[in-house]
């Protein structure tokens, strides 16, 4: 299996301060040492093959996002500042679903953001530097072999054209965009939180089959999305497959919702698999309520090298990160 790492320095410079937690303003939770940890953890391994990232042009971003979408998270930090701004740049006026965006820029971060997720100096670069990587990962399992994409910040909550929950450009949806040039694309998301950004890419599209395991949304974020009857639009519907879990799920209880759903991929018979990888399902990660053990989350990888496909693995959530480095390497193990 290859590995593909987002650039370090980059990635090292998208590093929002604080947000709102459970109990008011805390440290934010997806800071720079968790791409540390990992490629840490990954550098260890001595047989690691660590693949260069290829630059890859704003077309292929355009195929997933809108462009004005695109343009605005490209310039706003710049467009804050000159306007006088101080600090991160964060909506708290939201449009929800309709209006358009205004040309001022704090105003339209409301339009193009969902939640409070901040854009800061480093951010753009960041999540640009990760759909590479993506994209990168994306060449090499076309080429017929699996990869790993070490992407940072994470991107499954990123829709065509909003930015929230960490995630600003969906890395997961563009590697599976770019496979879907030449086959069909299963995408699972195992992350703790559902892909409802993903899932808004793919939701009419009968070609790219979406899949994901994720905390109730009637009780945990993003909230409202990721229910049991949002099966997919128009070519879409019976294309997209979710799958709301209980706080407190177990290992076992745990991996047979998951081998219910691959039985579902399995039926697809895609050309392609993509994982949405997210180790907020480890029991003790602070934004989670899952109680998956490291072995646990060991078989889910199991699980999913078990499809046989070439794959794109695709770093999403997880915070505890003094074990991320080990539980992402005992998940990427079944893959090499
Ligand atoms: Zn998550």
């Amino acid at each position: 299996m290859k590995v593909v790492c987002t650039d370090a320095e980059t990635q090292s410079h998208h590093a929002p301060a604080e947000e709102f937690g459970r109990e008011g303003l805390v440290a934010y939770p997806e800071g720079p040492r968790r791409y540390d940890v990992i490629r840490g953890a990954l550098q260890s391994v001595g047989s690691t093959d660590f693949v260069a990232v290829t630059n890859h042009d704003d077309g292929q971003l355009c195929a997933v996002h809108d462009a004005d979408y695109v343009a605005f998270l490209q310039g706003a930090y710049t467009s804050w500042i000159a306007a006088g701004g101080v600090g991160d740049l964060a909506a708290s006026v939201f449009s929800g679903a309709d209006g358009r965006a205004p040309a001022n820029t704090a105003a339209a971060t409301g339009f193009y953001g969902f939640d409070t997720t901040p854009l800061t100096a480093g951010t753009w670069a960041a999540t640009r530097a990760a759909a590479d990587a993506a994209l990168t990962a994306a060449d090499q399992v076309a080429a017929g072999d699996s990869a790993y994409a070490l992407c940072r910040p994470p991107g499954h909550h990123a829709s065509r054209n909003r930015f929230g929950g960490y995630c600003y450009l969906n890395h997961a949806a563009l590697a599976a965009q770019s496979l879907s040039a030449t086959g069909t694309v299963a995408i699972v998301d195992v992350d703790y939180h559902h892909g409802n950004g993903t899932q808004q890419i793919f939701y009419e599209r009968d070609d790219v089959f979406f899949v994901s395991l994720h905390a109730d949304p009637e009780w945990e974020y993003p909230l409202f999305w990721g229910r049991v009857d949002e099966t997919g639009a128009r070519d879409g519907v019976g294309f997209t497959h979710n799958v709301p879990l209980p706080a407190g799920i177990d290992d076992a209880s745990y991996l047979a919702q998951l081998a219910s759903a691959l039985q579902r991929v399995r039926a697809f018979n895609p050309r392609y698999l993509v994982v949405s990888a997210g180790f907020d399902i480890w029991r003790h990660d602070p934004l989670g309520t899952f109680a998956l053990s490291a072995d646990g989350i060991a078989r889910v990888g199991v699980s999913l090298a078990d499809l046989a496909l070439p794959t794109v693995i695709v770093q999403e959530g997880g915070y505890d990160v003094d074990t991320l480095g080990d539980l992402v390497l005992a998940f990427l193990q079944p893959f090499s």
